[in-house]
């Protein structure tokens, strides 16, 4: 099945990694990186995505810096 809002989610999508197949389809994206333990590109800032470090452990270091 296709993704309906996928247009509508890459409006949103901070995700620097341009070729992967996932973005847009945030259902995708979400499962791959939980599976991975790790977060999606949009719990982080612009600055620590483009680092491809989505660990859980770096989204707990952002937030603790707050
Ligand atoms: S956050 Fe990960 S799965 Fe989602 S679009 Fe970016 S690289 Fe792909």
């Amino acid at each position: 099945m296709d993704c309906q809002n996928k247009n509508k989610n890459l409006d949103f999508c901070n995700c620097s990694y341009s070729s992967c197949p996932r973005k847009g389809l945030c259902c995708e994206c979400l499962r791959y990186h939980l599976s991975q333990e790790e977060l999606p590109a949009c719990f982080f800032p612009d600055d620590a995505e483009k680092t491809y470090d989505r660990s859980i452990k770096h989204y707990l270091s952002i937030k603790g810096s707050k």
